[in-house]
């Protein structure tokens, strides 16, 4: 898998140098969800409360204002189209390399992470209804997403994005979507793209993953896998098609571009904004 004359990326971890890059990528990208125009994307992170306590007053405020939004009776909001992806790993060290027209390594979740920031820095995501949640502790406990579900309304729609097991000749696989409403919306969205949709999980690798946290709050949750050959993707390396990856982003903004135009078409509607929410 790991070629003598390959460019190679290789981390190793935890020690200082990586902590300090994770704290400041943190911070910035709490700060990319200050601004007022277009989608957050928004690290979760251990080490958050203890920076903002030593941080300053001005940057408290900042920070307490960029906070997702908590939804009550009282303060309905738009629904959002929350794209999940665990950016923590099952490795103390982790080794990527390109071989022709596929990536090699530990990809869980390098892999996903990577589709759904290339789909972020796209700047083709700009729509204000749409929210990257960066999650941590998925491999252990999924910490992230049991905070990130704490967030959710019940109009909101959640996509995970994360390696898988599945075994086939398609680019990216739709999983665990059970909702007609969900497959309705993912089929609308990803037409013409190279995708396989199961109601249930195929996985044969692992079947756990943060769509069982957020299926427990609401019913439009589905997961976009990256298919991975050559083993278990917890325990070691495996590979994945690059294809897999360009697909994965490109289905992630068109999901987001259809959810916005399905929103934006909903609350225009007449009479529609004086409704009561269900
Ligand atoms: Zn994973």
């Amino acid at each position: 898998m790991i070629g003598h004359n390959q460019p190679m990326l290789a981390t190793r971890y935890p020690c200082a140098r990586w902590a300090t890059m994770s704290r400041r990528a943190s911070v910035s990208a709490h700060r990319a969800a200050d601004g007022a125009h277009g989608p957050a994307a928004i690290n979760r992170n251990r080490s958050d409360k203890s920076e903002l306590r030593r941080s300053s007053p001005r940057l408290r405020a900042r920070r307490r204002s960029a906070a997702p939004l908590v939804t009550s009776v009282k303060n309905p909001r738009q629904p959002q189209l929350v794209i999940s992806c665990h950016a923590d790993t099952g490795f103390r060290s982790h080794r990527l390399i390109r071989e022709n027209d596929a990536w090699g390594g530990h990809l869980d979740n390098f892999a996903g992470v990577h589709a759904v920031m290339s789909a972020y820095f796209s700047g083709r995501m700009t729509s204000d209804s749409l929210r990257i949640e960066l999650t941590y502790g998925e491999e252990t406990a999924m910490e992230g997403a049991c905070e990130v579900r704490k967030t959710l309304s019940p109009d909101d729609v959640v996509v995970v994005v994360d390696v898988t097991g599945t075994v086939t000749e398609r680019d990216i696989t739709i999983e665990k979507c059970r909702s007609p409403r969900m497959r309705r919306f993912v089929s609308e969205a990803l037409e013409g793209l190279s995708y396989a949709l199961y109601e249930g999980c195929p996985d044969p690798i692992a079947d756990a993953d943060e769509c069982d946290v957020y299926g427990e709050e609401l019913g439009n949750v589905c997961f976009l896998g990256i298919p991975c050959a050559g083993g278990d993707y917890n325990a070691g390396v495996v590979s994945c098609r690059e294809k897999s990856i360009r697909t994965a982003s490109e289905a992630l903004v068109r999901l987001a571009e259809h959810f916005a135009r399905e929103t934006h078409a909903r609350s225009s509607a007449p009479g529609e904004a004086d409704k009561p929410r269900s």
